[in-house]
């Protein structure tokens, strides 16, 4: 079947909550991608992150491969001889006791938010059912009914209610707000380090260091939803990382599947994950061996850490890269590690338009609320790969601007 008639299979039969762009794929190997009609993309989404180490890495994919024909799924009524390994590792590499795993990025957050929850009324004194949660503006943290509740977009939140509260929004970067917003039945703040759906808005210098320390000052948990920003994407393993920020609680996701399955994870220190008795949490696919085998392969790869430094060697080129775009119909451009938010002018056009030329151009991308579009290929991309995305951003750039 050609493109046009799989596209309109689909439009008949899925629930239409995506509008994605008109292209098929069929196959991918490291940063590229091949579309049904045999046309090559280079992969500039990455499964917002979820391909960090590219498509079809040999020791992810033989990782996957060996455990598939092993065993893979036990449900947590059994133990499996895969998920131990994954928990040490994984919690090592954040330097944290414990790990609680579990599928999807919004489950883990959900888990982050039971786990406050509980950890105020049981360490903290806060009176049953009255503990609140500090959140961003402009936050992404997932699609189910608690997470939408309290997300600042209208699409995302709107016709979904109602919302039982418990959260309390503040300006993205306003230390300020954020502590005028701490009460006495305030049990943890919840922050993307980078907003990663937002357009990869950055903190403000000093910011995360700062909430870090209303958290001391005040009793709070500092939950960082590195689900999008954590696991290598800006040049560390994690973005707090950058800032010299160690979270309470690291929400991880995304990356950690390997782009093979869905994994996530909440880790955290003893005092803080012990607050879950047996029986108050739990889920039938979280910590599957299959999944486990993955994880741990993921971790792998990032143990070393040339991964990570690789990312930092390449980033000032992208940096410059898109800076030298600036005359051509770009308005700003923020850049972290191997990861950017470019607002068009949108006299221009929108960030739909810019992805649609990219595509003609060969370069997958997403564009975000309206005249934002996101850049984050796969992070093994050479200097070459991504001197080849630069220039056919630039061709993109050049079809609009005339
Ligand atoms: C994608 C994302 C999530 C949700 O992950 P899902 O696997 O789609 O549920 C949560 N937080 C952040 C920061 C994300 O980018």
């Amino acid at each position: 079947m050609g493109s046009t008639d799989t596209i309109a299979s689909e439009a008949a039969v899925l629930a239409q909550t995506y509008s994605p762009l008109p292209v098929v794929l069929t196959e991918g190997h490291g940063v590229w991608v091949r579309d049904v009609e045999g046309r090559e993309y280079l992969d500039a989404l990455a499964g917002y992150s979820a391909l960090n180490f590219g498509h079809g890495h040999p020791v992810l994919v033989a990782a996957a491969e060996q455990q598939l024909r092993r065993l893979t799924l036990t449900s947590r009524a059994f133990h499996n001889d895969r998920l131990a390994e994954f928990a040490q590792r994984l919690a090592r590499l954040c330097g944290k006791d414990r790990v609680l795993p579990m599928n999807t990025g919004a489950e883990a957050v959900e888990t982050a938010i039971k786990v406050a929850r509980k950890w105020a009324y049981t360490r903290r004194g806060v009176p049953d059912g009255r503990a609140r949660i500090i959140v961003a503006e402009g936050n992404f943290h997932g699609r189910t009914t608690t997470i939408v509740g309290f997300s600042t977009d209208p699409a995302a939140r709107n016709g979904f209610g109602p919302f039982d509260g418990g959260f309390d929004t503040v300006p993205f970067g306003d230390v300020g707000a954020l502590e005028h917003a701490v009460g006495p039945t305030t049990a943890a703040v919840l922050i993307e380090p980078v907003q990663g759906e937002a357009g990869v808005v950055l903190p403000p210098p000093g910011y995360l260091a700062a909430v870090r320390e209303v958290c001391e000052r005040h009793g709070l948990l500092l939950l960082a939803d590195e689900v999008q920003s954590g696991l290598g994407r800006t040049g560390s393993t994690f973005a707090c990382d950058d800032e010299g920020v160690v979270p309470d609680v690291y929400i991880l996701g995304k990356a950690l599947g390997g782009g093979i399955l869905p994994v996530s994870a909440v880790v955290a220190d003893d005092d803080v994950l012990g607050v879950l008795g047996v029986g108050e949490h739990g889920s039938t696919f979280g910590g599957n061996p299959l999944a486990a085998a993955v994880g741990t392969a993921v971790v792998g790869l990032l143990e070393p850490g040339d991964i990570q430094a690789h990312v930092r060697t390449l980033a000032p080129l992208l940096e410059q890269g898109v800076a030298r775009l600036r005359g051509l119909g770009l308005r700003a451009c923020r850049v972290r590690g191997l990861w950017a938010g470019l607002d068009l002018d949108p006299r221009v056009g929108s960030g739909r338009r810019l992805c649609e030329q990219l595509r003609l151009r060969g370069v997958l991308a997403k564009d975000t609320h309206g005249a934002t579009i996101r850049l984050a290929p796969p992070l093994l991309i050479t200097e070459q790969e991504l001197g080849i995305l630069l220039d056919r951003l630039e061709l993109a750039l050049r079809d609009l601007t005339g």
